[in-house]
């Protein structure tokens, strides 16, 4: 493990979530065996890549997730969905949270606590109820999209509600961590977290083989880095010859990765009050935001911004012509990935998978912006109508 910040190194420990000396970010390295061979793999989803996987668990909690749907576009033959909405708690959450709470059972831990802007919530309500655990969730009080908030009430967390920004109930939670040594956190400062998170890509390249971009909408910034991370360890391994090019895709509202990249810098400029319709991306100050730069520019990648209205018919065209229900940060993928077209980042025979991150129903509030057909009609006009639309169009 190596820190981000200070460079210091230590051995492997599940103990050590960030750095003992500065605090910082921590870097697990990961060498996969070199006789890994995906036809010598058992099982499905995140436990299936366990060879790949550092750590030591004498107890395991899953609720089998990972295995999720890579799907063709119905209108480009290059195009790939990997569906993370068809995951239990409905985002790629849950892959990180299956070797994050079965990590904090095994090291011995009894408290988890997770900021949150909802989907971790979720997940780490429903992994801490399945482990046993007790649970505490920080999250900014009116913020969190309806699905979100009422899993976590359904998975039995205790909701602790913040005045303010995400931003701010994750510091809470870093001190929480740093001052409180008994509750684990479970945001993806924790690497441990990303290293679930990182079977997207085993999953992708075992199933199509190493495709030329991957398009990540980016929050906190964890798995844009967490999807390379996979990559480059295949491809160290010589089990993969190439690593795709990682395109972030932030909201306009909420893109200090993005703007960083676009203007060459290696240090982003925080957004005080991110804002944007993609509940989960508004984010600032993301943690993660040294290991996303170094994913994207390593991976010879880019990144991009968009509006909410470009994420909004993003969301309705992947439903539309698409048959998927993507949340709108998720959506955020199709649209940067039309405008990374547009402007030549991309060519449109390059084969590239989006990455859709959670479920539409997470958010119906979303949903319900979309242009709807509802009419009110006496029961016996009904006939009249559909006749009368069918007479008009033929
Ligand atoms: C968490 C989340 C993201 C952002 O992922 P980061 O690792 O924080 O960049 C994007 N979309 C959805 C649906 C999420 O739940
Ligand atoms: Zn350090």
């Amino acid at each position: 493990m190596k820190c981000l910040e200070c460079g210091y190194e230590s051995e492997l420990s599940q103990r050590i979530i960030t750095c003992p000396k500065c605090g910082g970010i921590m870097e697990i390295k990961v060498k996969i065996p070199s006789n890994f061979n995906f036809s010598m793999l058992r099982g499905r989803g995140v436990w299936r890549y366990r060879d790949a996987i550092p750590g030591n668990y004498n107890k395991t909690v899953s609720i089998s997730e990972g295995g999720t749907p890579l799907v063709s576009s119905s209108f480009s033959s290059y195009l790939f969905y990997k569906f993370e909405g068809a995951n239990p708690t409905g985002s790629f959450k849950d892959r990180g949270m299956t070797i994050a709470i079965s990590s904090a059972l095994s090291e011995g831990y009894k408290v988890v606590v997770a900021a949150s802007t909802g989907n971790t919530a979720a997940s780490a309500a429903a992994y801490a109820a399945r482990g046993k655990m007790r649970i505490y969730l920080v999250l900014p009080s009116g913020k969190v999209a309806l699905g979100k908030l009422a899993q976590s009430i359904l998975y039995g967390a205790t909701i602790l509600e913040v005045n303010g920004s995400f931003d701010v109930a994750m510091s809470t939670v870093l001190r929480l961590y740093k001052e409180l040594g008994v509750v684990y956190p479970l945001n993806s400062f924790n690497p441990w977290r990303l290293e679930g998170q990182k079977t997207i890509a085993y999953e992708i390249a075992e199933e199509i083989g190493v495709p030329d971009n991957v398009v990540v909408p980016v929050g906190n910034a964890g798995n844009v880095y967490a999807i390379w991370k996979g990559f480059v360890e295949l491809m160290e391994a010589g089990v993969t010859s190439k690593i795709p090019k990682m395109i972030g895709v932030q909201a306009e509202g909420a893109s200090p990765i993005a703007r960083a990249i676009q203007k060459g810098e290696s240090i982003p400029e925080f957004v005080d009050s991110p804002e944007t319709v993609a509940t989960a991306i508004r984010i600032g100050k993301p943690v993660n935001w040294k290991k996303a730069i170094k994913a994207i520019v390593e991976s010879r990648g880019n990144a991009l911004t968009v509006s909410d209205n470009e994420i909004l018919e993003a969301q309705k065209k992947l439903a539309r012509l698409e048959g998927l229900g993507a949340e709108p940060a998720s959506a955020a993928s199709l649209a940067g990935y039309q405008k990374a077209i547009e402007k030549g980042i991309l060519g449109k025979d390059e084969k590239t998978v989006l990455i859709l991150t959670g479920h539409a129903l997470k958010d119906p509030d979303a949903m319900l912006k979309s242009d709807a057909r509802r009419i009110l009609v006496n029961p016996d006009h009904v006939d009249k109508i559909i006749l009368g639309e069918l007479d008009a169009s033929s």
